[in-house]
């Protein structure tokens, strides 16, 4: 029974209860909870004396710093809604501005004069604030938000600077309630164009409180922010959940193995989640080690499939167990976890591991083409219902009738549950390879190859074939170090699969592609297709 409150509700409580106490930690500085509100008065009423109205879009392209969650509370306490933005984005921008209608910005002074200040004045946004990201990632400790803003040439005012300038205004309360829109949180773009999914207040205060009932930590406790705020695991797994614990957050600006292994050296956090991928690279770095994830109770990977082996890899080399967990931007985050203390059964037919746990609140069905439930074990599409899914998309009608009839979430992802009700992903409905009739599923290859000591990563895809219609290929990276015949991975692969599933060609690259969240790009891998 979680109380339905505004994400704002439960930022206020957490500055009754944390008072000056850390909320933010960057770089070896801190902003407390008090400060912080302060400061986001300080927005809000800049915000407002700039014309900006309840239910306005304004778009954060920032990464993981400090100004993010300024800019996220500053906006919700005007009585608006946030558009997190992906920082790598480029003509993505253009397409998503208009399509939000936003009329405010923050991003950063140097994105603001290379790609966002032209492209931003052409969607008609209004307002526009910067944030000076090379001060402080430079200044050191004592400076570090105290940075004295250069003058600027393009005359866009500096976030830290109108923040503070305006410390705790009154601003009025701007009445929102928890089925007001507070993020239109864009799709990662895997299997196309992103859509904007309507995360109401609810949507996001439902999740972080169930997260925060099933960690059960304590209150303070530090939280690693390893996934990008923007992505919707990032914002509701790592800063809605800290803010409900009332914890410092700790960020690093973005996700770089080796600086996110000296933070976690320096400031101990007792729980993370990012996606399986940064698992992956941490475990590459070469200044890994296991003692580094000591002070850590909590270790999630979320938003990506999770390969077994890497579950295995990151046990034996750290003594930590790596907690699955499933959700999707409309889900606003993860609706399917393994429950602490736990650990996910494989199914001993398929080999397939359990995803989770549907949450308290998540109700998980199997559904057949006929959109009938069906029985344990049998492989359908995954649909979610509860109070995490979102109503809508934004400004899409068709989209929200085709994928949230009823409102219910069709996920789009293929799979099954036992009869204890665990979950288990098969795949994405549209990356099935169709090899003369006989039906792929990418991950099960993919999971056999994570098995290879010398697997880094990998991606499975189908490439057109005049004869079998599509034929299984890979793409891999190298762990480092190590050296493989490709002909000796498509050995492997057939001593371990049906001929028909394992791989006609492996290639190995230097790096695959990825989406800012951390998920591998198979769709990139399509194109690469010989001719
Ligand atoms: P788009 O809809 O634009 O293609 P996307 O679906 O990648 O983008 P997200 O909402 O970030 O956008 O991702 C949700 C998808 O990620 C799920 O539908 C699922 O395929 C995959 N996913 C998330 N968590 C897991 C997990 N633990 N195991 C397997 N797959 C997962």
């Amino acid at each position: 029974d979680i109380p339905a409150r505004t994400a704002l509700d439960m930022f206020e409580s957490a500055v009754v209860t944390a008072g000056d106490g850390p909320a933010v930690r960057y770089l070896g500085g801190t902003l407390g909870y008090r400060e912080v509100d302060q400061l986001t008065d300080g927005i809000a009423a800049y915000l407002l004396e700039n014309g900006f109205q309840r239910g306005d879009r304004l778009a954060i392209y920032l990464q993981n710093i400090p100004q993010f969650v300024l800019a996220l509370i500053g906006t919700w306490k005007a009585g608006g809604v946030v558009v997190p933005l992906n920082p790598m984005y480029r003509d993505e921008l253009a397409h998503i501005l208009t399509d939000a209608g936003v009329t405010a910005i923050v991003c950063s002074e140097s994105a603001w004069a290379d790609r966002v200040g032209s492209r931003a004045s052409e969607a008609g946004v209004r307002i526009a604030l910067t944030s000076s990201e090379l001060d402080i990632q430079t200044s050191d400790d004592e400076r570090l938000f105290r940075t004295v803003t250069r003058a600027r040439s393009e005359n866009v005012p500096d976030l830290l600077e109108v923040a503070r300038v305006r410390a705790g205004a009154t601003v009025p309360d701007p009445g929102l309630t928890p089925e007001d829109i507070a993020l239109v949180s864009y799709t990662s773009g895997t299997s196309g164009v992103p859509k904007g999914a309507t995360n109401t207040h609810r949507n996001l205060t439902v999740n972080s409180a169930i997260l925060r009932l099933y960690e059960d930590k304590p209150a303070g406790a530090p939280i690693f922010a390893l996934a990008p705020l923007f992505h919707i695991t990032g914002m509701v797994c790592q800063l809605l959940t800290a803010i409900d614990l009332a914890s410092p957050l700790i960020l690093v600006y973005r996700f770089e193995p080796g600086v996110v292994l000296d933070a976690l050296e320096r400031e101990r956090p007792i729980f993370m989640v990012g996606p399986s991928t940064a698992y992956m690279a941490l475990m590459a770095h070469p200044d890994f080690s296991g003692e580094r994830f000591a002070s850590l109770e909590a270790v999630m990977s979320g938003g990506a499939p999770l390969p077994p082996a890497i579950v295995e890899r990151f046990r034996e080399l750290t003594g930590k167990y790596i907690r699955n967990g499933y959700g999707l931007t409309e889900t606003s985050a993860p609706c399917v976890v393994v429950p602490p203390n736990l650990e996910a059964p494989v199914d001993p037919a398929s080999g397939t591991l359990a995803i989770g746990l549907p949450l308290p609140c998540a109700v998980v069905r199997i559904i057949g083409e006929d959109g009938k439930d069906l029985e344990p074990l049998e492989v359908g599409e995954i649909a979610v219902d509860g109070p995490m899914v979102v109503p809508a998309y934004w400004n899409k009608p068709d989209a929200t009738a085709q994928a949230l009839p009823g409102g219910r979430l069709l996920t789009g992802d293929v799979g099954f549950m036992d009869a204890e009700g665990w979950v288990y992903v098969v795949d994405r409905k549209k990356d099935m390879i169709n090899a003369s009739g006989f039906k792929v599923w990418p991950r099960e290859v993919e999971d056999v190859l994570y098995q290879h000591p010398a697997v880094r990563e990998a991606a499975v895809v189908g490439e057109p074939d005049s004869y079998r219609g599509e034929t299984v290929a890979a793409f891999v990276s190298l762990r480092p170090g190590t050296t493989v015949e490709t002909a000796d991975l498509v050995e492997y692969c057939r001593e371990r699969l049906a001929t028909y599933k394992a791989p006609r060609r492996v290639e190995i690259v230097d790096e695959l592609p990825k989406t800012a969240s951390g998920k591998i790009l198979r769709r990139e891998m399509r194109r690469r297709a010989p001719a």
